[in-house]
């Protein structure tokens, strides 16, 4: 089955062609963890792992690679540390943990690669110097910038000229740019700011350059698919674009390029600044599932926009409802493999309306519907949902590494074996320091929160 998305690039429905059907790389830009996320921050998450199951399903599951970065420097988390007196591991770890149980909660996987800007800063360095090197980039009085009139096929991908681009952006007039539009690859950091040594001085890396890097470091010059919201089209993603095709000979950086609308409330985009929000816990907590929430966010087209409201909610639940009764008390076993009706939809497009509709359809056979709702990552229908639904699938990050707490008892089970007691302790005391206890029982390891 050939899977078709809409490609900005192309401004059309384009068929996936991944330049190696072993290895489907997708690469997602994620979160900046210095706040709770908002159910708008959702709808790219719950989209894209939508999309990572069809693609799992069409390639095989260990075929397809998805990476979805942490932004954990930036200057709203350095704020945030210096307002708490903290350093910025403090704000970054204590965010990454609440977005990766919100998204658990919504159903969302942890992606397979969860790189991080913090560790990926030589690999960041090397870019800037090649693009300084290639004449792409310049550094003057400590910054270095990318030289955007040596790029002329910018502006490609948001297909606005230049001058409305840089109206739109409210770019930055500063004495060390060139022109009005050249961004920021590389900064000086003061001394009470965090920063890491560089061929320009003590400094940090600006927010574009840091995924251009880190796909390369996951994936090579190219990448079958490249998403994130709308707002990320221009300049974030314009400039990772443009950084990485210089920076590669002309490579260009991703095959297709996906954007997922606005989701709106009281008809504005739910955004932070403009504090129109609500966050995924609150709503967790005022009742709400996370499969009512999933469904929710499913059930616009993902290029379209989608309006929060109370009555979309008690629709979906009513419908989740009406389906939960058909199915009754369901065996995992009785789970049949999803609707083609459904797998077609979501291969034109993740057509998502189109899917659900197939879904009405099929309500009387429900093994399918079960295998349906499953397959579109609904949480309370998934593996595991039978016996024991929320706690089960708790991810924790440890250093930096995001894993299920059942891959962490293995690691530390496997240390052990290996008679590596510093780092079996290791596990356990950032477990605890996280609030997990974990027992040791003669049925193997459980974990509790204390
Ligand atoms: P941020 O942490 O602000 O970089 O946002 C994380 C992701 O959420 C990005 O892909 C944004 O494009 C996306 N996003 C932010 N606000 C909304 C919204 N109201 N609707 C849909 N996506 C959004
Ligand atoms: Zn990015």
């Amino acid at each position: 089955m050939t899977i078709r998305l809409y490609n900005t690039l192309t401004r059309q429905k384009d068929a996936l062609v991944p330049g190696d059907p072993n290895r489907v790389t997708m690469y997602v830009c994620g979160p900046t963890v210095y706040g709770r996320a908002h159910i708008g921050n959702a709808r790219p998450a719950v989209v894209f792992d939508v999309l990572r199951r069809l693609l799992r399903h069409e390639y095989c599951a260990d075929h397809v690679v998805y990476a979805r970065n942490i932004t954990d420097i930036d200057d709203k988390i350095i704020a945030k540390a210096a307002a708490e007196a903290v350093p910025i591991e403090t704000i970054t770890q204590r965010f990454e943990d609440f977005y990766l149980a919100d998204m658990g909660a919504l159903g969302v996987q942890p992606p397979d690669i969860a790189p991080h800007a913090t560790t990926s800063i030589p690999a960041m360095v090397a870019m800037i110097a090649g693009l300084i090197d290639k004449g792409h980039a310049y550094a003057k009085d400590g910054h270095v910038l990318f030289d955007v009139a040596a790029f002329p096929d910018y502006g490609r991908l948001s297909r606005r000229p230049l001058d409305e681009m840089i109206a739109g952006a409210r770019v930055e007039v500063a004495p060390y740019k060139r022109g009005p539009a050249d961004f920021v690859l590389w900064k000086p950091s003061s001394d009470e700011q965090p920063g890491w040594d560089s061929p320009w001085g003590r400094g940090r890396p600006g927010w574009h350059i840091e995924c251009s890097a880190m796909i390369a470091e996951s994936f090579g010059e190219t990448v079958d698919i490249h998403g994130g919201g709308l707002d990320l089209q221009f300049p974030h993603h314009e400039n990772e674009l443009a950084q990485s095709a210089c920076a590669h000979g002309g490579a260009p950086l991703a095959r297709i390029w996906m954007h997922n609308g606005f989701l709106s409330m009281g008809s504005t985009k739910m955004s932070k600044s403009l504090g129109n929000v609500v966050g995924v816990d609150d709503l967790l907590a005022a009742g709400w599932s996370g499969d009512v929430l999933r469904l929710a966010l499913l059930s616009a087209h993902y290029r379209q926009p989608l309006e929060w409201t109370d009555e979309l909610l008690e629709q979906i639940r009513a419908r989740l409802e009406r389906w939960q009764r058909r199915i009754g008390a369901f065996e995992p076993g009785t789970r049949a493999p999803p609707h083609p009706a459904l797998v077609a939809a979501l291969a034109d497009d993740l057509n998502t309306p189109a899917a659900l509709a197939a879904l009405a359809e099929t309500e009387s056979d429900v093994a399918t519907l079960l295998g349906s709702l499953a397959f579109l990552g609904l949480p309370g229908f998934g593996p595991g949902a039978a016996s024991a639904p929320a706690e089960t699938t708790a991810i924790v990050a440890i250093g930096g590494d995001s894993r299920d707490m059942a891959d962490w008892i293995a690691a530390r089970a496997d240390a052990r074996k290996r008679k590596d007691f510093a780092e079996s302790d290791r596990i356990r005391d950032e477990l605890a320091a996280k609030g997990i206890v974990l027992e040791d029982g003669p049925g193997g390891t459980t974990w509790r929160r204390a």
